[in-house]
């Protein structure tokens, strides 16, 4: 089929990616309980045993159907293909675009929304020879928008038109919301502008960039503010939610000489580890992210929901967490998502990528 063919009226499209097995895990023993079946299907088997071989020894398996799903050897670049590609043109239409990496921390989000670093590296020696092959969907989605914005410059027709793009970037820990491009230690506040029907960050820096590779620099600077944990950086990034927003701004200037603008959101979002949301045996401050977090997915799932039964003024409850609340003006109305769940296939993880299959079914419908 056409891969690259904007989202057929539907505004939402849901895909699970599994991970393959690492060398580590794959040295321990461990087995892979999930299985891609084609293009749409994931099938995932809860072994009676652990490592179980034996067809007796195997216990239920369940079967789920989504929009896409990617086996572990499917390359970064046909994921985007197959996912946020074919929303670029709506977003230089004006469309506001959402993109949530879902799954338990281990799973691939951050390799699927920005690449692996180590493959960033070997990426940078083959850039200039288009060689795009191990960047995640941010640095393929900027590139596209770039050549699009470059190109809708170039073909403009209206008084002084003026295509731009900026950036923000922001982290919700906690329930608090805290930039990352001008940390300032403050926790900002969501405000709504019912009269404009806007929902923004208030006091959020928008920082304006020319390239992909601008924006990636803003990333990484912004990456060095998230909240780090005394002894353990992975585990606190993966308490929090990471939100680039990109906004896309076209102005022209009307018969009357007035400045006309039209903006379009994308935002592309790095979940919060979704396991925090299924253990109970967390104790005090672990405790309390823990219950935010889920409060988060659990209203997301909320919002979606309502979304794709179209009703969306009122079922959806934005206020429930910040994360939704904040990106209200991108959830509601003529808006366009696109939820990739990450699946780690060991045996060991069965009961989180379950629960993250669960999920995203859910998702997908109701
Ligand atoms: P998360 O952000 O969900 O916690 P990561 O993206 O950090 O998970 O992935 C965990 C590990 O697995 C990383 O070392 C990453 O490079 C690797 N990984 C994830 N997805 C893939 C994939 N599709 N192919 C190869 N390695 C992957
Ligand atoms: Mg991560």
């Amino acid at each position: 089929g056409n891969r690259t063919a904007s989202i057929n009226g539907d505004n939402m499209l849901v895909a699970v990616r599994m991970r393959p097995l690492s060398m580590k895990e794959l040295q321990s023993g461990q087995r892979s309980c999930c299985e891609v079946m084609g293009d749409k299907i994931v099938a995932i088997t809860k072994a009676k045993k652990p490592g179980a071989v034996l067809k007796s020894e195997m216990g239920s398996v369940n079967e789920y159907q989504f929009d896409e799903a990617f086996d572990a050897n499917v390359p970064q670049y046909e994921v985007y293909q197959r996912t946020a590609k074919r929303l670029i043109p709506s977003v230089l239409e004006g469309f506001n675009v959402t993109v949530f990496a879902y799954g338990a921390t281990g799973a691939g989000k951050t390799h699927t929304m920005m690449g692996s670093e180590r493959m960033d590296a070997e990426r940078a020696t083959g850039a200039e020879n288009g060689n795009t092959g191990v960047c995640g969907i941010i640095p393929l989605t900027l590139m596209d928008i770039f050549a699009g914005m470059k190109q809708k410059q170039a073909e403009a027709t209206l008084p002084e038109e003026k295509w731009s793009l900026s950036v923000s970037y922001l982290e919700v820990y906690n329930e608090k919301i805290r930039d990352l491009l001008e940390p300032s230690g403050i926790n900002l506040p969501v405000q709504e502008d019912p009269k404009a029907g806007i929902v923004g960050v208030g006091g959020l820096a928008a920082k304006s960039a020319e390239s992909s590779e601008q924006v990636m620099e803003l990333l990484r600077f912004g990456n060095t503010n998230r909240r780090t944990h005394a002894t353990d950086a992975n585990a606190t990034s993966s308490r929090s939610h990471a939100v680039l927003q990109i906004i896309m701004k076209q102005r022209w200037n009307n018969s009357k000489g007035r400045e006309v603008t039209r903006e379009s959101r994308v935002n592309l979002i790095d979940l919060a580890g979704s396991e925090r949301a299924g253990k109970t045996n967390n104790r005090g401050k672990r405790l309390q992210e823990g219950a935010n977090i889920n409060r988060s997915l659990l209203a997301l799932a909320n919002c979606i929901n309502a979304l794709a039964q179209g009703n969306t003024r009122k079922n959806a409850k934005y206020r429930d967490s910040k994360l939704t609340h904040l990106l209200k003006s991108s959830l509601e109305g003529q808006c366009k998502l696109i939820i990739i769940a990450n699946i780690n296939p060991s045996d060991d993880m069965f009961e989180d990528s379950h629960n993250t299959l669960k999920y995203a079914n859910r998702a997908k419908c109701m």
